[in-house]
Formats: C-alpha cells, sequence, structure tokens
C-alpha cells in the first residue's frame, strides 16, 4: 500500500477545524449543538432543509468549523478505538447548576489521553441557580484552569437553550484552531474517515464521510475499510447535491458495496482496478489479523516494554469508593521501577463502564478494578477487544501485582478464579440463622467450599465464605448453571433482591 507522501508546505491552505462536544448527561449537549445549528444554519440557509448526516458545518464570517454531531467521549474514543483521528478540539459541556460530575471527568480524561484541546462552555448560565465559579473551581482542581486564574483554558458561559454566548464560543474555537495552524492539501487525491454508515433501502449502503485532505469528488474510486466504491453521489448537512468536497467537509456519499463502520479510513485511488485491488489485499489482511488478534495484558505489555515499543504502563483505576481511587493512585504513583513510567489515564469511582473498556482499547491501558465490577456491556466489550481487566479487594496485592509485571516476575502463588455467578431473587429472614438468599445461578456454579462476592449495582459490596448452601432442605456441595439455591453468608445479613453473587476459588499456582 502506498505510503503518503509529505505535502510540500507551500501546497497547505488553513482547514476548518472539527469539532466534538462532550459532557455529562443531562448538561446540554445535544440542546448545544441544536443552538449552533439553528443559529448559525438554518437562518443563513432559508429554506434549507437539514438532514442528519452525523456531522455538519456552520459559518462565522466566512470562516467554517465542522462539528460531529453524535456527542460524548463514548463515539469518540471507540472512533480513536479503530485508529481514527478525527476531532481537533473538545468542547467541554459542563452544566453551571450542577457542576463537574463523573462523566465530566471521564470526558476530561479522554480528551486528554488523545492530546486534543478543551474549551469549557459552562451551560445552563440562566438557571438562577448557576455557579460558574464553582465549575471553574472544580475544573482547576483537575488541571484544567481558567485562562482568568493565570491557565490556559479558555471557558465560556453559554446558555444553549436561550442561544447565548454561542457566537462567542464559536470565536474561542476558531481561535484555538488559529493557534493549532490546521492545514491541509485540497488539490489531491482526497482521505479521511466514515462518521457514520447505514444501509438504505433505496439507495443502498449511505455513509457519512469525514474529508481530511485533498479533495473528494464525484466519481472517485475509492477503499473505505476493506471496501471498495465509487462515489456516485454527495450531499451536505442541508441536502444540498455537492461534486466535490474539500477537507473538514462532511459528506454523506452513495456508491459502497458494502456498509462501512464508524471510523474506517477510506482513500481514494487513481483507478477502479486499484482500489479494487487494495480492497481485496485489505480484507485479506484484516482476516489474518483477526486470527492473530493479541490480548492486551499486563505480562504483554511488560514485554513490549522491555523490548522498547512502549515506555510506559496505562493503567485505568476504577474502585467503589473516591477514598480508595486515592489510595491507589498514591500507592501507583510511588512504583518505581527503572526505565519504566506508569502513567494513569483515568481514575473514577463505580463500576467498569463502556467508556473505561473503549478508553483502554484506544490507550492500550490495563483496567484496574478495585471491589468493584465490569457491568455486562463493558464485560462483553472487553472481551471482544481483548482488554485485560484486573480486580482487586485488596490495594497492596494490586500494588504488588504491577510492581511484578514491571520487573517481569508476575508469579502469583495463589491465583483467584471465578467459577459461577448467581442472582439474588429473593431473600427471607429467618430468627436464628439470619437473612438467606434466594439465589439462580446464571453461570458455571457455586460450590460450598468456594468464597462468594456480593455486588450491588457493579459494586462489591461484601466479600465473604459461605456458611450453608441448599436446595430445598439438604445442605448440598455444590449448585449448577439453571438451578435455585438458598445461600447464607458467614457474618452478613444485608444480601437484597437484585444482587449478584460472585463465587470464586483460590487457585495453586505452579511455580516456574
Ligand atoms: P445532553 O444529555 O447533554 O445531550 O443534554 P440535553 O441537551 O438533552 O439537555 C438536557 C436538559 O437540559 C434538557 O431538558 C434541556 O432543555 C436542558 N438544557 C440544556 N441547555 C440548557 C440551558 O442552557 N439552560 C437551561 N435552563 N436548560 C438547558
Amino acid at each position: 500500500e502506498t505510503i503518503e507522501e509529505q505535502d510540500d508546505p507551500a501546497s497547505l491552505v488553513p482547514r476548518p477545524p472539527v469539532v466534538t462536544v462532550m459532557g455529562h448527561v443531562d448538561h446540554g449537549k445535544t440542546t448545544l449543538l441544536d443552538a449552533i445549528r439553528k443559529t448559525r444554519v438554518a437562518a443563513q440557509e432559508a429554506g434549507g432543509i437539514t438532514q442528519h448526516i452525523g456531522a455538519y458545518q456552520v459559518e462565522l464570517d466566512g470562516r467554517f468549523i465542522t462539528f460531529l454531531d453524535t456527542p460524548g467521549h463514548e463515539a469518540f474514543t471507540a472512533m480513536r478505538a479503530r485508529g481514527a483521528k478525527v476531532t481537533d478540539i473538545v468542547v467541554l459541556v459542563v452544566a453551571a447548576d450542577d457542576g463537574v460530575m463523573p462523566q465530566t471527568l471521564e470526558a476530561l480524561s479522554h480528551a486528554r489521553d488523545a492530546g486534543v484541546p478543551i474549551i469549557v462552555a459552562v451551560n445552563k448560565i440562566d438557571k438562577p441557580d448557576a455557579n460558574p465559579d464553582r465549575v471553574k473551581q472544580e475544573l482547576a482542581e483537575h488541571g484544567l484552569i481558567p485562562e482568568e486564574w493565570g491557565g490556559d483554558t479558555i471557558f465560556v458561559h453559554v446558555s444553549a437553550l436561550r442561544h447565548q454566548g454561542i457566537d462567542e464560543l464559536l470565536e474561542m474555537i476558531l481561535l484555538v484552531a488559529e493557534m493549532r495552524e490546521l492545514r491541509a492539501n485540497p488539490n489531491k487525491r482526497a482521505r479521511g474517515t466514515v462518521i457514520e454508515a447505514k444501509l438504505d433501502r433505496g439507495r443502498g449502503p449511505v455513509a457519512t464521510v469525514l474529508v481530511q485532505n485533498g479533495t473528494l469528488k464525484v466519481g472517485d474510486a475509492l477503499v473505505v475499510g476493506t471496501i471498495y466504491g465509487r462515489v456516485r453521489s454527495m450531499h451536505d448537512h442541508l441536502g444540498r447535491r455537492l461534486t466535490e468536497a474539500g477537507p473538514s467537509t462532511p459528506v454523506e456519499i452513495t456508491g459502497l458495496e458494502d456498509v462501512p463502520e464508524a471510523g474506517d479510513a477510506f482513500m481514494v485511488f487513481e483507478d477502479d482496478a486499484k482500489a479494487k485491488q487494495i480492497a481485496e489485499e485489505r480484507a485479506l489482511k484484516k482476516r489474518e489479523q483477526e486470527l492473530k488478534k493479541k490480548h492486551v495484558s499486563l505480562d504483554e505489555l511488560f514485554s513490549q516494554i522491555q523490548q522498547g515499543d512502549t515506555k510506559e504502563l496505562a493503567l485505568i483505576l476504577k474502585a467503589d469508593v473516591h477514598g480508595s481511587v486515592e489510595a491507589l493512585r498514591a500507592a501507583i504513583e510511588k512504583i518505581k521501577v527503572e526505565g519504566v513510567r506508569v502513567r494513569i489515564v483515568h481514575a473514577g469511582v463505580g463500576a467498569i463502564n463502556e467508556s473505561d473498556v473503549m478508553l483502554a482499547s484506544a490507550a492500550r491501558a490495563v483496567i484496574i478494578g478495585f471491589n468493584v465490577r465490569p457491568d455486562a456491556n463493558a464485560k462483553a466489550i472487553a472481551e471482544r477487544e481483548k482488554i485485560d481487566i484486573r480486580l482487586y479487594n485488596v490495594i497492596y496485592k494490586a500494588i504488588e501485582e504491577i510492581e511484578a509485571a514491571l520487573k517481569g516476575l508476575l508469579e502469583p502463588v495463589y491465583e483467584e478464579k471465578v467459577i459461577g455467578m448467581a442472582e439474588v431473587r429473593q431473600t427471607f429472614f429467618a430468627s436464628r440463622v439470619g437473612t438467606i438468599a434466594g439465589l439462580y445461578v446464571t453461570e458455571g456454579k457455586i460450590t460450598r467450599d468456594a468464597h462468594v462476592r456480593v455486588i450491588r449495582d457493579g459494586i462489591v459490596i461484601h466479600d465473604g465464605k459461605i456458611e450453608s448452601l441448599k436446595r430445598f432442605k439438604d445442605d448440598v456441595r455444590e449448585v449448577t448453571q439453571g438451578y435455585e439455591c438458598g445461600l447464607k453468608i458467614q457474618g452478613y445479613n444485608d444480601v437484597k433482591e437484585g444482587d449478584l453473587i460472585e463465587a470464586y476459588v483460590m487457585e495453586a499456582v505452579p511455580q516456574a
């Protein structure tokens, strides 16, 4: 495949910035994207019918800005995990009445890990209980210091609902873009990234692509991921038919042979034959790579460090309470192994979620969970993306293992092995015995000699031993998947309907 030739600096011209809006749920991301579109697009394009194509472009005094229309750090990082670098600037929306929330911090970690500059939009400034200074204070604590306090983060006060502060926000985006000197060469064959794609009954595969360099033209032969195509038609977000699209322009195209995935790269080739050949080669390579897809594990990351591929071990920390996050972080920061840096990509409270797994995939990080579990969605994605999730309930154990991995001495004497999962369907209280949980075993088995953890909303709230395990009136040695049983945990009576029970055993690991 052709190595991209360097663009001659003389051929480069400024291109519009591409912006992603992120922030906590309900802080106003969607409303802000609508407000920007309404104030800057609909008015000037009277009569135009705006289409949702996954991205749109606005104009401010002859200068353009492209907005990705799927807000949130999940979409952003899912694209990164596929190797796509699309966003130039992140607008972090924080509601002035609510302040910094968990997903605000997630978004911050995701943007930082990608090295994308952040502009803060303090939203809902119209509300009587809006407190923008508190937002600044809270973000400053996480390293986003406002310019007016001597830092370099731009904060803009907006009301997405009342369309206030929108132009100022756009001005600031253009200012940051100017400092970044975003440039591209419009006079060559296009390449870029798929923003979204679907199968349309009438038109066949339809994809919104962002042109990142060059100019895309109707009739161009291209390869998207592993799919061949020829641009049959091209439309912008106003439904206007285009014949060509330059750098940073999002366009909806038809003419692909199949539906690509968001984050897939596209590239135009000189002719049909070449594009077809490349598509076939890539499809073959992809099948090979899928077969070889490797687990990103602590041990492997260590061997890469030794081979000099990586000089750092990236970690994502999740724990049950704020105190554990900080204790874990402090202990990890103390680990000193020569020549290796441990970088904490993100740290937060709560169950391991999809966002953590996608970030781990993009950052090639290992996830360390302390007294927490992945939720079902995260678990499935971690399996698909082959992300190493390591779960602990003792801080020093986590530290020992990380240290050992860094020194190449990962040899646990005992290894925890999860043998089964069950749901608490009912609970009974017996006066002399305590609370008995009526379980339904959903995976594997529960054995009388196993340890059990009680998990509520993804958080481990108890870890202990079994006092009794019964089916009907009989004590049993084990209960397997698909069966019900009664469980009494030693010294613990707070189990509730809806809790999950994880059963595990400690297995001796042969020493090398
Ligand atoms: P998202 O989850 O971040 O996309 O949030 P939405 O855009 O859906 O907004 C959540 C709620 O906040 C909606 O009821 C909006 O009407 C409201 N909202 C958004 N922006 C503002 C604002 O500037 N002022 C006020 N008062 N409400 C807002």
